[in-house]
């Protein structure tokens, strides 16, 4: 799955189309009405967490009419689709230049990507044998020429971003006293990690990683770990996420410690687990049982006396 590096990436991709027009809409979505998009300005991108926002819009005149694009409000199919600023809505005393724009949220699920310029081939044969080429759910064509091309997301409008910063993993204002808040609750740290309301771009490879990293068992709960190793799991999950960002940016692959592997880096047999919330996804977990001590109730809150 498209973690908060992979996303910023994904993000970095469409960058040269800020400001362009669009020009052809096409793909298999029926998320969103294509001709939607017609016609619309590429106005502004931005990531937060594992979702990509890309703003869309035109400009109003005097007269409070948007130049030269769509503005029918298409009956929107997606249940959070509330929009604000819509042409319709606009007073005539609004100003010239005064951007109207909506914006277009992706995730990307398991394994969704986006591409500009190019298409993606088959990797392989089908069952039948037969090579096809995976089915964009959207390709957007500019006015400068250029194309964009989303693969296996999801799409909707909403009328902003989701603006949290304190829980984006990835954002210099991340709050970690209130992620050591959460990470302290009696629950094992490997769900509180994935909580993307608290740790926002947090993905399965980043919590098996840094769970390893950090020397601590996936299954143990905050609630009997020393404060002092929770506060190193967040530094970690902040390094981590940020150095894979960098090396991410300079195409740079990613090195795993422990996430896929047979043996952890001391040789020792890794353990792959399917763990997760009673009722909720469970996302496969590798651990070192003995390089990550799994630590019960009264085990290491004493400190050792000397
Ligand atoms: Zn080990």
């Amino acid at each position: 799955m498209p973690e908060g590096p992979t996303v910023r990436k994904f993000c970095s991709v469409t960058s040269p189309f800020v400001g362009q027009r669009v020009t052809k809409v096409g793909g298999s979505t029926k998320q969103i009405l294509l001709q939607d998009l017609m016609g619309q300005q590429f106005q502004d991108h931005q990531v937060h967490g594992k979702n990509l926002y890309l703003a869309f819009g035109c400009r109003m005149n005097k007269q409070g009419k948007a130049d030269n694009v769509n503005t029918q409000d298409n009956g929107k199919s997606e249940e959070d689709c509330s929009l604000i600023n819509e042409p319709s809505q606009s007073t005539p005393e609004t100003s010239e230049e005064t951007p109207v724009r909506k914006w277009l949220r992706f995730h990307f699920g398991l394994y969704g990507s986006v591409r500009a310029n190019e298409l993606s081939r088959a990797k392989s044969g089908n069952k039948k044998g037969d090579w096809k080429d995976p089915t964009p759910r959207l390709i957007v064509h500019f006015d400068g020429g250029g194309f964009l091309v989303f693969y296996n997301c999801r799409m909707t409008w909403c009328s902003c971003p989701f603006v949290e910063p304190t829980s984006d993993i990835l954002c210099p204002e991340f709050d970690k006293e209130k992620a050591l808040c959460a990470l302290s609750h009696p629950r094992p740290v490997c769900i509180t990690l994935m909580d993307q309301s608290v740790f926002s771009g947090v993905g399965n490879i980043i919590k098996n990683e840094i769970l390893y990293l950090a020397r601590v068992h996936p299954l143990s709960l905050g609630s009997v770990l020393p404060v002092e190793t929770l506060v190193t799991l967040i530094d970690y999950a902040v390094t981590f996420t940020a150095d894979w960002l960098n090396d991410k940016m300079k195409r740079k692959a990613l090195h795993y410690h422990i996430y896929m592997k047979e043996q952890c880096e001391n040789g020792h047999q890794v353990v792959k687990e399917a763990i997760g919330p009673t009722y909720g996804l469970k996302r496969l977990t590798w651990y070192c049982p003995i390089c990550q001590k799994l630590v019960k109730s009264g085990d290491a809150v004493q400190p050792a006396l000397e």
